[in-house]
């Protein structure tokens, strides 16, 4: 017979239970003698799901919400970091823009779980889909400017551009309604356990470390966690994202895991923990090879504009059309950590007038003088001698290469990889060569949940009153993100599953 959670407690007795623990989730029943504070809705973390999660439970009538952040700010978090790229379909933007895409939430789910290889969760992502709308739409009516882009991913126009190009524009809006509509927003307070009953089957609320002393908060609705992932510990990337062990991190750093490890230590089950979104184009942050921390270079967005993507041996592997993600994982097949691309002027000034965002986070006078003097990532080369010369390579290899590319391009036929964006030959330098590396930093890993977002333990039953929304949570990508789904997975279910607790709909 199979034993569920509760079944086993209830066989062993709660006195039995408390004294010789199954795991360490026991372990966390501690009840304080008296609550600081109680509320309706508990949310831990102030980025996109989170923020959202505890606005959208306050507009619909939730009395009491409490948000507990553990950075002195929100703006320091992944959202904040990121470029604002979410993907959705049927938006206002999208008809704005005459792109009728209302009614196709099934064909969008069917792309997002085609890149995951079909190990997403299909529920997952079906609810995602149906709420992505809302998220974006309610962003808008907030003042956000969305632009549809096209994404190959999609048939349709279904990633959508912000007007700040950063999704701190969102926690900016998110975080300002916070404050108009009375939620509790409580910084510098990290969460470090999760209260629960005897039974460690449900969730009573938190235990806080608020200016060096604890602080205990009730929460009678639900708790939410929506901490973020886990790329910004480098030990957690080495433990688990094993075909990047060693590689950069782009996530912020206070993306440490903690809200999967205290759900962990309490039963929680976790899922797709071995998948990280990861770039093919990273740039490290300092030349100190202990320092793990890098940033995200577009140059796949480079490719669209006419340069090309070399081995060290200055041979071309791949198609360039491809991915940052594609490029990575091919590298790491072929236990490979280094890529470099080569523009030409023409093809980088097409490059930076036509895409405001060259390398994330990263502003145009900074790039501008990275390319200008190099130092981090980018060298300005007169020739292919003096390329290969700074890639370490041989010349007759690179010089081979190029040949037979620029034949390629005059022929508008890349027999080799069968790229279709080509744009400009390799004819007289100078040229700029980026050297680059491998960048994780999206978790694509984190906890169970079901289809109102309540958190699943290792018997696939919901811890009582424990709700997850962002990129904690695992299971929504498959195999690897769509750049996008990430940010709009946060957006659109941390909105949710605020609402339905508003409803009283997600408790069980
Ligand atoms: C540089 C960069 C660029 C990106 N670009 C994109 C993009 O364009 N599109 C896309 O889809 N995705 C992108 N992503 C990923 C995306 O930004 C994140 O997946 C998403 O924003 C996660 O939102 P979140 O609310 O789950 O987590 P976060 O934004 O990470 O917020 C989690 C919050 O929880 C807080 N917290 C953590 N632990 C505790 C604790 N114990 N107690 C209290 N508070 C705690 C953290 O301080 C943080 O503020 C990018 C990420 C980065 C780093």
């Amino acid at each position: 017979m199979n034993m569920n959670r509760r079944m086993f407690f209830k066989s062993m007795g709660a006195a039995t239970v408390a004294a010789a623990p199954i795991s360490s989730a026991l372990a966390n029943v501690v009840s304080p003698k008296k609550w600081d504070q109680t509320c309706e809705v508990l949310v831990i973390g102030a980025g996109a799901a989170g923020l959202f999660a505890a606005v959208s439970a306050k507009e619909s009538g939730v009395k009491s919400v409490v948000l507990l952040e553990k950075a002195a700010s929100p703006f320091l978090n992944s959202t904040s970091l990121s470029a604002g790229s979410v993907n959705a379909t049927g938006t206002k933007a999208q008809f704005a823009a005459g792109v009728e895409d209302r009614g196709n939430a099934a064909e969008f789910a069917k792309e997002v779980e085609k890149t995951g290889k079909g190990l997403a969760d299909p529920q997952l992502v079906k609810l995602f889909a149906e709420n992505s709308a809302m998220a974006l739409d309610w962003l808008t009516d907030h003042g956000v400017v969305f632009t549809p882009q096209p994404n190959s991913a999609f048939r349709l126009k279904r990633m959508h551009g912000c007007d700040k190009h950063t999704g701190a524009q969102y926690v900016d809006v998110l975080f300002q309604n916070t404050k108009k509509i009375g939620v509790d927003i409580k910084l510098n307070t990290k969460v470090v356990e999760l209260i629960t009953n005897t039974e460690a089957n449900e969730v009573l609320g938190v235990k806080a470390e608020s200016n060096g002393k604890p602080l205990y908060v009730r929460a009678t609705k639900g708790v939410v966690i929506a901490t973020g992932g886990f790329c910004g510990d480098v030990n957690m990337i080495d433990k688990f994202i094993l075909d990047f062990r060693g590689a950069l991190t782009f996530a912020s750093a206070n993306s440490e895991g903690q809200g999967l490890k205290m759900a962990e230590k309490i039963g929680a089950a976790s899922t797709h923990m071995n998948f990280a979104a990861v770039y093919g184009y990273g740039v490290p942050m300092s030349k100190d090879k202990n320092n793990r921390k890098g940033w995200i270079f577009r140059g796949h967005v480079m490719n669209l504009y006419g340069s090309i993507t070399l081995n060290k041996e200055g041979r071309r592997f791949i198609n360039d059309d491809q991915n940052s993600t594609k490029v990575a994982q091919f590298l790491a097949s072929h236990q490979e950590r280094t890529v470099y691309q080569l523009a030409t002027e023409a093809q980088l000034s097409d490059f930076m007038q036509n895409d405001p965002i060259q390398v994330i986070s990263w502003d145009r006078t900074k790039f501008n003088q990275e390319k200008e003097e190099g130092g981090q990532f980018i060298n300005k080369v007169n020739s292919l001698e003096e390329c290969a010369s700074e890639m370490g390579c041989s010349f007759d290899t690179l010089k081979n290469t190029i040949d037979v590319y620029n034949r390629s391009v005059a022929s508008g036929n890349d027999e080799e990889f069968g790229r279709r964006f080509m744009k400009g030959q390799f004819l007289s330098g100078p040229f700029y060569l980026f050297k680059c590396t491998p960048v994780v930093g999206i978790t694509i890993g984190g906890l169970k949940v079901n289809q109102r977002m309540q958190v699943l333990n290792e018997y696939g039953e919901p811890i009582s009153k424990l709700f997850a929304a962002g990129e904690i949570v695992g299971g929504l990508h498959g195999t690897s993100y769509i750049g996008g789904c990430s940010l709009a997975g946060a957006l659109a279910l941390g909105r949710m599953v605020g609402e339905q607790l508003a409803k009283n709909q997600a408790a069980p």
